[in-house]
């Protein structure tokens, strides 16, 4: 991502400063300060050395997944989501996407009390999940917590913009409606029908790339003529719902009665029965320029609040003392971690390729671009019968020794 922002010329957002507390319902179980040490003598007074033992943890993992990108540099690919992890990781990186990240991290030495304030907090903030999300997602989720993410000034979208533009790509603006086989001169080649406000259209491709969920919940297209017929993938979305709000934070309800104390810009919560939302912060515009500073807390603000349900008035009247405007949106975001065992595949068909995969390992932007070099690269070789490149093994050598 940071070599797309580049060759586009974007710029990284500013990052407005802002504290984070982590809310049980009741009151808050840990609370950011403006102080470094503090924080960290808090951290430590509360969990021992959990945090430590927490960020030793996501470093190796993170140090591990890094390797994809000099295998790819080399032109490397794999054909399938197990294979792509057994070469990072081994094993070890295949069974992460199996037993949960709170499994994981007690065999580190984490505390079950760190685990139930901390962990599930971040983890009902990113995936709106519990503790019990496989270990790969988990630790993906817990690296974006510590403060290393970043933004593009205008909005993420420009990346995607600005991309489309640079490979000169012929876009059709249209709903793709199914998938038939045909075949020429022995080789498979497909017919993408689409309806667009034009009307329906089709048009024949030797390489498709299916770039969303193939699941019943999800699929809205169908495929035609393949023998054995491409199956339905099992596994569930989680619901998710984004509320945006205007209006002005009741801080009665977090325990400060007088407004202009708040002093917390970002609200997660830990996994409480009956705590109707799973984090809540005050958003600032995808353009920050010099003079922008955020609203004293008193005053009226934009607060996203992520929550499974639609929050129903009376739960808004309990975050908000009054609001100006709610926009919501609902939609089935996240894989439901639990729903499925066995990852996704990639190739679906000789040159039918499948990217939204890679969800199931962990969902996030970088996943998806990783995974979308992976299927270009694997399509790439395959065409050109470069099998030397598809799914080797002991690559950490090869590229050593590859000039
Ligand atoms: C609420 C929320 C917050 C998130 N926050 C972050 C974050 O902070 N950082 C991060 O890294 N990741 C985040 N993610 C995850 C990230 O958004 C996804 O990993 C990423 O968008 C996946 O990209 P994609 O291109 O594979 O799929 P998508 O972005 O889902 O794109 C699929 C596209 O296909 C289109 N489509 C579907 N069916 C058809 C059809 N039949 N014909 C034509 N087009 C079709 C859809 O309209 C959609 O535009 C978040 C996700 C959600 C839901």
């Amino acid at each position: 991502m940071q070599d797309f922002v580049k060759i586009l010329g974007l710029k990284h957002r500013r990052e407005v400063a802002g504290k984070s507390a982590i809310f049980s319902g009741e009151h808050f179980v840990l609370e950011e300060t403006d102080w470094y040490l503090l924080n960290l003598f808090r951290l430590w007074w509360h969990y021992g050395i959990s945090f430590l033992r927490l960020q030793m943890w996501v470093e190796e993992v993170m140090e591990k997944f890094m390797r994809i990108y000099k295998y790819q540099a080399h032109g490397y690919a794999f054909s399938s989501l197990e294979e792509l992890l057994r070469s990072l990781g081994g094993e070890a990186f295949v069974n992460m996407t199996q037993r949960s990240v709170a499994e994981s991290l007690l065999e580190v030495g984490v505390t079950q009390r760190f685990v139930d304030d901390v962990i599930a907090a971040v983890l009902r903030s990113s995936y709106g999940q519990s503790v019990l999300v496989p270990a790969f997602a988990g630790a993906m989720s817990l690296a974006g917590a510590q403060g290393s993410t970043w933004a593009v000034e205008g909005g993420n979208k420009l990346v995607c913009s600005g991309l489309l533009k640079l490979t000169k790509a012929n876009v059709i603006s249209a709903r793709v409606t199914g998938i038939s086989l045909h075949s020429s001169e022995g080789r498979a080649l497909y017919q993408v029908h689409y309806e667009s406000t034009e009307g329906q259209g089709s048009a024949f491709y030797d390489l498709v790339v299916v770039t969303t969920p193939l699941h019943p919940s999800r699929s809205n297209f169908t495929f035609e003529n393949f023998d054995p017929p491409i199956p339905d993938l099992p596994g569930a979305f989680h619901p998710s719902v984004t509320s945006v709000v205007h209006g002005y934070l009741n801080s009665s309800y977090f325990g400060f009665p007088d407004p202009k104390l708040f002093p917390f810009t970002s609200i997660l919560t830990t996994d409480t029965p009956d705590l109707f939302f799973h984090a809540m912060d005050n958003v600032c515009p995808v353009n920050i320029s010099a003079a922008f500073r955020r609203k004293q807390p008193q005053e009226a603000a934009v607060w996203r609040v992520l929550s499974q349900q639609p929050l129903e008035k009376p739960q808004l009247k309990t975050l908000f003392r009054s609001y100006y405007s709610v926009q919501v949106t609902e939609w089935p975001t996240y894989p439901r971690y639990d729903s499925a065992k066995a990852l996704p595949p990639i190739v679906l068909h000789e040159n039918l390729f499948y990217l939204s995969g890679v969800e199931w390992v962990a969902s996030s932007m970088e996943m998806v671009a990783v995974a979308a070099k992976n299927v270009a690269l694997l399509a790439y070789n395959r065409w050109h019968q470069e099998l030397e490149k598809i799914d080797q093994k002991d690559l950490m050598h090869k590229v050593k020794t590859e000039l």
